[in-house]
């Protein structure tokens, strides 16, 4: 193309949105700021007191002691590709426990690290039993079992804890996503016993998209060091991140600096507002959600029982058009919400309700603009009952 064609993109000035998907979420504007701080090297003294005391509170948030536990560069899926290419060895037995988009990302990621998966399968919305997992670790004999807590396709919420224990018992390491529970609902490492968990920052730890929390146990650590082969992807070899993230400060790859201001910020928010009294925040504010879609009539995918209050995938009411009302909830409120993925699409609204984003003013601005919208499309339903809900929740949470 000619040059004189050429004319200047417009400046970058995103609208405002409020940001109520599978993530990223909400960011909270201490979060910003930080990310525009001035940038300084990866080995400035001044960065690597930030790196030390990031990862100091990264264990207080995955709730453990593990010596390596650090921010890999990447997305959530950066997190999960470290933990399967750093444990798994090409012809290691993996039992991955599919009910979801995510299960079913970390089987193929296994399967290309070269190892020999085996998979237990649930239908969507559903979560595993322990006895069901306990039963195929006798059959597969995995060395390595991977699971996912909060399944952002479904809003399924599975319980770890016994989980671990079977496999800690049968000798098989376990492997937990805990992308969108981190920050958002209980996750204890050391408690559990998981031997390598990983998150991401732009669920319920409300950052930007671009690190990816990991803590690896003694376990863990063990068969790492103890590996017949290398690690297959250089970048995200644990063993070679530890000689940044040590006392050596060997020069590995750039480490995203601003990404690791926001990251720190974040954390700082978190141990700021207290773990516990966050997962109550965010256990109330799906209270008060779910009060109100059901005054619509609106229910959830996922079991009773078993519904994630970080995000809630719940059923479309019939005769109501998907992509319209996602569309006019953005254009109209500035509002993001996700559609169904997989057998969910055209189904099921995904609803986010993590770290800065879980809050009663997006509940509340949620409900009325889905009235609304709802109203229009000819969907019948008291109108004013869903707010009142939600209303009732927090009234009688004070
Ligand atoms: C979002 C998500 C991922 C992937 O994270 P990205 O940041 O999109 O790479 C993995 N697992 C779960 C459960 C997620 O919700």
């Amino acid at each position: 193309m000619p040059l004189a064609e050429f004319s200047l993109p417009a400046p970058v000035f995103p609208p405002p949105r409020v940001l109520l998907g599978p993530g990223p979420s909400d960011i909270h504007p201490r979060v910003l700021a930080a990310l525009a701080a001035g940038t300084v090297g990866h080995l400035d003294p001044y960065y690597l007191r930030l790196m030390n005391d990031m990862q100091g509170m990264l264990r207080r948030v995955f709730r453990t002691t593990n010596e390596m536990t650090l921010a890999v560069s990447g997305t959530g899926s950066a997190g999960m590709e470290a933990a399967v290419v750093n444990l798994v060895e090409p012809g290691d037995k993996v039992l991955v426990c599919v009910n979801g988009v995510f299960g079913g990302r970390m089987a193929e990621v296994a399967q290309r690290a070269g190892g020999v998966v085996a998979k237990i399968e649930r239908p969507w919305g559903e979560v595993f039993s322990p006895q069901e997992v306990q039963e195929a670790i006798e059959r597969v004999q995995p060395q390595i079992v991977g699971i996912v807590q909060a399944e952002t396709s479904t809003g399924a919420w599975q319980p770890i804890e016994e989980i671990a224990r079977i496999a800690r018992k049968a000798g098989a390491l376990l492997i937990v996503d805990a992308v969108t529970a981190l920050g958002g609902v209980p996750v204890e490492v050391d408690g559990w016993q998981i031997d390598c968990c990983y998150s991401g920052t732009q669920k319920c730890l409300s950052c930007p998209p671009g690190l990816a929390p990991i803590t690896f146990g003694p376990r863990a650590m063990e068969k790492i060091l103890a590996r017949r082969t290398k690690v297959q992807s250089w970048y995200l070899d644990v063993t070679l991140l530890a000689q940044y993230w040590g006392q050596d400060r060997v020069y590995h790859h750039t480490a995203p600096i601003n990404m690791t201001y926001a990251l720190y910020e974040a954390l700082r928010l978190v141990l700021e507002e207290g773990l516990e009294p966050r997962w109550r925040r965010h256990a109330l504010q799906h209270r008060a959600l779910k009060a109100g879609l059901a005054a619509m009539g609106i229910g959830y995918a996922a079991a009773e029982g078993a519904q994630l209050p970080t995000l809630n995938a719940v059923r479309i009411p019939t005769g109501v058009d998907d992509a319209a009302v996602r569309r006019k909830l953005l254009e109209r409120f500035g509002i993001e919400i996700g559609g169904g993925l997989g057998p969910f699409k055209g189904q099921v609204w995904r609803i986010g309700l993590m770290g800065y984003g879980a809050r009663e003013a997006n509940v509340l601005l949620f409900l009325s603009a889905l009235e609304l919208l709802l109203a229009e499309q000819g969907h019948r339903f008291d109108p004013g009952a869903s707010v009142a809900a939600a209303n009732k929740v927090y009234a009688a949470a004070q």
